[in-house]
Formats: C-alpha cells, structure tokens, sequence
C-alpha cells in the first residue's frame, strides 16, 4: 500500500494475527507420552511428517551433527527439524534441496566405494544420524489431562483443548491394528473408540497401542458435545515449519559441514556422478558396537528420547514457555 503510514500498517499487520485455535494463545498443546499407559482418544485425521534430529546427546556422549551452541539463546535451532525434502502439506517427498538427506546420499555413497576402516566408521555414523524419521501427527483427547493452557493477557486459564501427539512407526503400526481388527474409523468422532499406549524405557524406548475395552468387548466412545466442538489443530500450520537450510548447514560440526560442501563442490564441476547414481550401499557388515538388530532404530530412538521437550519449537507457533 503506497503512502501507509506505519501506524496503519501495524494495525493491518495485527489484524491479521492469529487467533483462538490457530494462534499462539495456547500452551500445553503437545502430548509427552508417559512412562507406562496413556490413554488417548485419537480424534480426526492425522499429517505424516519426515524430521531429522540434528542435536548432541551429551548423556549418550553422542555430538549428533550440529553443534551445541546452536540450540541456545536467541534464533536457536529446534533439536528436531523437518525434512526440507517433504512437502508437509502434500504429505509427499519433494526436492527441496535438505542437506541432511544430503549428507545421507554422500554417506551411503562413500560407504559402498570401500572406505578405510576410520572412514567406514565416520560414515556409518552418519548414515545413521542423517536418516529421516517418520512421524505421524495427530489430534487426541488427552484422558487423563484433557486440559490446555489459555493464554490471555499474561492470565493463564486451563481450558478443556485436544493436544497434538506425535506417534512413531511402532506404535502406528498397532494403531493400524486395531483399526484393520475394528473394520471402522476409530478416529471418528462418534463411533470412534479410546486407545491406550504404553510406553517403555529400557535400553530403548518402545511404545505399544491397544483398543481399550469394556470386559471383553470394544468400547466406542463417542466424542461429548463439549469435546465435539474443540477446535482442532492445523497439524499442517502446527507441524510444519521448516528451518532454512543455511542456518542448518551452518550449525553443522565442522567436519560434517566439510564433507557436504566438498561433495556440492564436486558435484558441480561435474567432476563425479550425482549421487543418484551411486547404487546405495549394502549395509555395513561389521557392526562391532551394537546389534546388528539395533541399529535401524538408533536414531529414531535417541530422538523418542528427547522429542518431548522439543516438540513445541518444531511445531514453531508455540513460544516456549
Ligand atoms: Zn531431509
């Protein structure tokens, strides 16, 4: 608009700020499955993202790829990112140039051209870090907490509110279960049912789901007018922010941001084959570490572990508390 004043255009600018539901008012709103049974009434459809998550673990000695000082203070990095190569709202890869997956090609690469034996073992970590996890979000009833925090001029309110949960491949795939045993939608809002997930920690953290019965016999749970008319979350607006790619790289530990930036060099002289060509590697043999049984999990583990404090900042509309 020629000629606004700012004034003017700050009014137009907070006009357009969310509101209710889809604002920044809410807090509270991602589920952290507990330790043992969460009962969950799964509510509407869910969005599958991809995320990678780049942070260290200091309790597993564990650098992860990116250095710590870029998850602190102003501008930080959410420990958990998503995959710049998913389209959130399509539900579907794109070429979205992510220097993760990025990192992933060059790894599984080098890997099938007969590395030395430190190289096989820097790589292989890599591989492993780089790999996208799947996740599945979803809007639930919380059973036992079905209440959110409402945000109004600095007063805070607890509200009845659905919250986001964030379920892996384990724990979808029981849920999958149940709704291929159940023949019906049990993420209807009248006919559908209540599920409990249990989650354990041990050397890794599973999680299982299970219909919740009656005796013996499924219990539908039909949604109470009150949970009827809750807003649901846009999961897309909630769940889908992306981080820039230059910040990502960035961030990256300085021999890993090497490896990717020497491969984009090559590349572009055109001096070696895009790694699409590269036929992906067999898997590493020798796995002197861990079971060879472990392995595919490692990652998606290691962020189970510390994706619920996190989740909020991936989601991106939520300031942390
Ligand atoms: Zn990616």
């Amino acid at each position: 608009m020629e000629g606004e004043s700012a004034l003017s255009k700050v009014r137009r600018v907070m006009a357009r700020r969310p509101q209710g539901g889809s604002g920044s008012r809410l807090r509270g709103i991602y589920y952290d499955w507990e330790d043992g049974d969460n009962f969950i009434r799964l509510v509407g459809n869910f969005l599958e993202v991809k995320t990678h998550f780049i942070a260290p673990v200091p309790s597993r000695s564990d650098r992860g790829l990116c250095q710590e000082i870029a998850f602190k203070g102003q501008g930080r990095l959410p420990k958990v990112i998503n995959c710049l190569n998913w389209d959130v709202a399509k539900e579907e890869e794109r070429d979205g140039n992510c220097p993760i997956c990025r990192l992933h090609e060059i790894a599984l690469a080098v890997l099938g051209e007969n590395p030395n034996e430190e190289e096989r073992s820097f790589f292989d970590k890599l591989r492993q870090d780089t790999r996208p996890t799947t996740r599945m979000k979803w809007n639930i009833v919380d059973r036992k907490n079905p209440y959110v925090i409402n945000l109004d001029d600095g007063k805070e309110e607890k509200i009845l509110g659905l919250k986001i949960a964030t379920i892996g491949w384990e724990a979808f795939g029981d849920i999958q279960g149940i709704f291929e045993q159940c023949g019906f939608d049990i993420a209807d809002p009248k006919q559908g049912i209540d599920i409990k997930v249990t989650r354990v920690q041990a050397a890794r953290v599973t999680y299982s789901a299970q219909a919740v019965l009656d005796g013996t016999s499924l219990k539908v749970t039909p949604l109470t007018a009150e949970e009827m008319a809750l807003e649901r979350h846009d999961l897309v607006s909630r769940c889908g922010r992306q981080v820039e790619a230059r910040k990502v790289i960035d961030a990256l530990h300085e021999d890993i941001r090497t490896v990717l930036e020497a491969n984009d060099e090559l590349d572009s002289e055109g001096d070696q084959e895009p790694p699409e060509s590269v036929q992906p590697a067999s898997e590493p043999s020798a796995q002197p570490e861990s079971a060879p049984s472990a392995q595919p999990d490692v990652q998606a583990a290691i962020q189970d572990a510390v994706e619920g404090d996190d989740d909020s900042l991936l989601a991106g509309t939520t300031p942390k508390a």
